[in-house]
């Protein structure tokens, strides 16, 4: 139940992420925004071998790379249901199913809102969770599919979980959040964390992961009052010029 997780960027604003359970050597990519990044970045770490791909939604930046790296590598592919409107699948599944990643648990959390089918996996034993276009930091996925109400729901689920849950999200969008999030919040503490933010971005760092107590206590998207809170919010978002 030790998971290594090494993150790359790839395509504009994606990150690759893939992950080694340690007692058994067995590697998953979450996702697949790039097959050929993520073979080079097998290959780079030394870890050459892909056994699974586990798929959070059908969007291209998150699945497009299921075949390609299907035939390279023989992995097995497991996502929702929905992934198969573009790409190949082994294994179906949906909320509360659990994935085996050799000793690893991972434990499926069903997300609607960004897309209907998207599902998240979390670690409970490691406190990690991938939850792909559903939670950003200090953002969250827009409402392709799903209603305001539905995204509210999934958001809430995260947010039940222990403070210290690393959360790795698909995509480096923190500094345009927090241009956002600055707008509806300007104590002291969301001044500094935003300036934070700016600094790691013009450094070149990531700002990915984030936690599960960061996010509420900054994300204003989890920091709405209720679901129509959060869909005015969101709606605000879309608009947003900052
Ligand atoms: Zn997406
Ligand atoms: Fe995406």
């Amino acid at each position: 139940m030790t998971l290594s997780v090494h993150q790359f960027p790839c395509l504009n604003d994606n990150y690759g992420l893939l992950v080694r359970d340690e007692a058994s050597g067995v590697v998953a990519t979450i996702d697949t925004p790039d097959a050929d990044a993520i073979q080079a970045e097998l290959k780079r770490l030394g870890w050459n071998r892909l056994d699974l791909i586990l798929n959070t939604h059908w969007h291209p930046d998150h699945a497009g790379g299921n075949a390609a790296l299907k035939a390279a590598t023989g992995c097995e592919i497991v996502g929702p249901a929905e992934v198969l409107r573009i790409a190949p699948l082994d294994r179906t599944v949906s909320d509360g199913d659990q994935v085996s990643l050799g000793e690893t648990i991972l434990t499926v959390t069903a997300t609607p809102g960004h897309t209907l089918g998207h599902i998240v996996y979390r670690s409970e034993a490691d406190a990690m969770a991938f939850v792909g276009d559903t939670l950003f930091a200090l953002g969250c996925g827009r409402l392709f599919e799903g209603t305001a109400a539905q995204m509210w729901a999934s958001l809430q689920r995260l947010a039940a979980w222990p403070d210290e849950t690393r959360i790795w999200c698909a995509h480096e969008y923190t500094a345009a959040n927090a241009r956002f999030a600055l707008s509806l919040d300007d104590r002291p503490a969301m001044q500094a964390h935003a300036a934070a933010v700016f600094a790691a971005r013009e450094r070149g760092e990531a700002t990915v992961p984030t936690t599960i107590g960061v996010e509420k206590a900054f994300n204003p998207f989890l920091r709405a009052v209720d679901a129509d809170d959060f869909g005015a919010r969101r709606a605000a978002k879309d608009s947003f010029g900052g």
